[in-house]
């Protein structure tokens, strides 16, 4: 088990976290050209490691864990039409100017809450997705988040990801289990659905060591 990885993340989420209170680190120019690069590159880090609403569901999962709250995942037979729904929110909004008040909660929580702008409707949408979140893993990324959906389609051209030794795996489905996206680690060589978040949950679970980070090769197809 790699179990630095976890405390390590928990960190940066919190100095992003203290950057909605230091402006300078969260909204600062040269820190948001770095995170959109890195995208291209290895993935969306910024949800599985800098977005403080992001970092607050991963925290409410992480109580509700410890005061044995029931969690649920959703079965992949459903999942697998659910998923699409930010991309839907997504459409919606851009090109039918659809604009609906619990599409926004990342923004509220994000740029506006500590900036006094929360109105009763946003503050309702958060309380509902916080709510949410004690039960199941990022409701809000999953099903909601248009700037999770964007980043995660400009991702999957990403050359780093994760990848999964075949010969190694034991097909235990703690990888799968964990995934707070989702993702079917299991059944795939090298991740690069645009779900995945790099919160490196499923490369800390895995009792083999068999998944890691890894330029991709071209034998690689899925
Ligand atoms: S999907 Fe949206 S709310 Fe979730 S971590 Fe990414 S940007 Fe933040
Ligand atoms: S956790 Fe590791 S061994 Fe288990 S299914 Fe996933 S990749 Fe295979
Ligand atoms: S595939 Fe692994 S790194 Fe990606 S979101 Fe799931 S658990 Fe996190």
């Amino acid at each position: 088990m790699r179990k630095w990885i976890q405390p390590l993340r928990f960190l940066v989420q919190a100095c992003f976290m203290a950057g909605l209170i230091i402006p300078w680190l969260a909204h600062s120019e040269p820190v948001a050209k770095g995170l959109f690069w890195t995208v291209l590159v290895v993935g969306v880090f910024f949800c599985g490691w800098v977005c403080p609403f992001g970092a607050v569901q991963d925290w409410l999962a992480w109580i509700a864990r410890k005061i044995h709250l029931p969690r649920f995942q959703i079965p992949w037979k459903y999942q697998r039409f659910l998923q699409l729904s930010r991309y839907i929110w997504a459409g919606l909004i851009t090109f039918a100017g659809v604009h609906y008040a619990f599409l926004s909660a990342r923004f509220y929580f994000n740029d506006n809450l500590f900036h006094n702008m929360l109105t009763w409707t946003s503050g309702l949408t958060l309380a509902t997705f916080l709510i949410i979140g004690l039960f199941v893993d990022r409701p809000f990324c999953n099903y909601f988040c248009m700037k999770g959906a964007m980043d995660g389609l400009m991702s999957i051209i990403r050359p780093i990801s994760i990848k999964r030794d075949n010969k190694l795996c034991i097909h235990c489905h703690l990888c799968d289990r964990i995934c707070p996206m989702n993702v079917r680690v299991e059944h795939t060589n090298f991740v690069r659905h645009p779900n995945c978040i790099n919160c490196m949950k499923c490369v800390g679970v895995c009792p083999k060591k068999c998944l890691s980070l890894r330029l991709m090769q071209l034998r690689e197809r899925k």
